[in-house]
């Protein structure tokens, strides 16, 4: 039996594939909880796309069941524990405010219940978001800044993020909590702002396209690379002690300037094909976010490696090759 057994709640997503790769390599037995789905083989696209499905072991479950997350962890006894299941999209937590509180809050408060009652020595990290920030209490955002939640989405986390501080302090557990700011990739959803653009300004250089439809494009994030922030998370539960860290790059940029990055990769200009559609506006904006990773840097010896200019063209890259097979 391996010493070092991770389990991942959201393995099939963005963080969950590059973080089953990163444990991988660092010689874990790495498990991961996956939901039924009608097309099981749609659900592994992330872990093929890495080329690591055969290498992890899945487990059928859901965050809002507790009965199979107590049985699950009974069975693995596992060392870590990564929540990163969510319902993650902030636009759809409007449209399903009472699913993403379920999954998104309440999952939490189901992943950290079946490890106190389970195996209360493992450690734990939840992804908790620079959403929490919302309506910014301050231009540049650490672990001190008060939290501001501006959708569902945020709101779910805020009390993710604070059922995790409460284990902690509660019951002595090693729960810690990454405050990170966005971060992409190839493998981040086609229905985030920069895969939108990716791909859109991929099928635009390819002509099967001519207009790439946004929202409000003045927006500013402070974006890093997924790859990056995994390292991170696993950086958190090797440390002696539990805490909460904020992962950033301490780059802010606007959609207008990222798109911009995009459309040059290929040689083209956002003007002849962004279309402003009012539609695509949120009910509620969340309009910088800026965040300041002194503590990870220090503490943990983390700073973000890859630029943002860098990132935008591997994930144009990637999307023009998936277009032209
Ligand atoms: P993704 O949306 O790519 O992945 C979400 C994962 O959660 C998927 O594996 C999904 O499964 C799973 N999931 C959703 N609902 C359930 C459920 N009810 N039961 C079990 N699993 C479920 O997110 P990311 O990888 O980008 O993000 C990882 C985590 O980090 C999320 O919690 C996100 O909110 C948070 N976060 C992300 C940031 C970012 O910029 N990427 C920034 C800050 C925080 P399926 O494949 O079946 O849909
Ligand atoms: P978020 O920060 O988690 O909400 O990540 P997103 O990638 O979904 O959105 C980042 C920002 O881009 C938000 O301020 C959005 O309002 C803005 N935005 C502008 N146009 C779009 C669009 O067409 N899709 C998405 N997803 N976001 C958009």
């Amino acid at each position: 039996m391996t010493e070092k057994k991770a389990f991942i709640t959201g393995i099939t997503g963005q963080d969950g594939a590059y973080l089953s790769q990163l444990l991988l390599n660092e010689g874990y037995e790495v498990h991961g909880l996956m939901r039924r789905s009608a097309s099981a083989h749609v659900a592994t696209n992330r872990l093929d796309w890495l080329g690591i499905t055969r290498d992890v072991h899945l487990h059928d479950g859901n965050l809002t069941d507790l009965s199979a997350l107590i049985r699950t962890l009974q069975e693995l006894q596992p060392t870590e524990i990564y929540n990163l299941a969510a319902q993650s999209f902030v636009k759809s937590s409007w449209q399903q405010p009472l699913l993403t509180g379920s999954v998104t809050g309440m999952g939490a408060a189901n992943v950290l219940e079946a490890v106190r009652i389970v195996c209360p020595e493992a450690r734990y990290y939840q992804a908790s978001s620079s959403e929490m920030y919302g309506l910014i209490q301050e231009p540049v955002q650490s672990e001190t800044t008060p939290f501001y939640p501006r959708s569902p989405y945020a709101a779910a986390k805020l009390y993710a993020h604070w059922m995790t501080v409460n284990y902690r302090e509660s019951f002595g557990m090693h729960a810690s909590s990454g405050i990170l700011f966005n971060h992409e990739s190839p493998l981040r959803g086609p229905e985030f702002v920069t895969r939108k653009v990716t791909d859109g300004v991929a099928r635009i250089k390819l002509g099967l396209e001519s207009e790439l439809r946004l929202g409000n494009i003045d927006a500013k994030r402070d974006w890093g690379h997924a790859r990056d922030y995994v390292r991170a998370m696993w950086l958190m539960l090797q440390q002696d002690e539990p805490d909460d860290y904020v992962v950033a790059t301490g780059r802010t940029t606007t959609v207008r300037d990222m798109c911009r990055i995009a459309f040059e990769h290929v040689g083209l200009t956002p003007d002849a094909h962004l279309v402003i559609d009012p539609e695509l506006f949120r009910p509620a904006e969340v309009d910088v976010l800026l965040g300041d990773a002194s503590k990870a840097k220090d503490r943990l010896g983390w700073q973000a490696e890859i630029t943002l200019e860098d990132m935008i063209a591997e994930m144009v890259d990637a999307d023009l090759a998936r277009l032209r097979q």
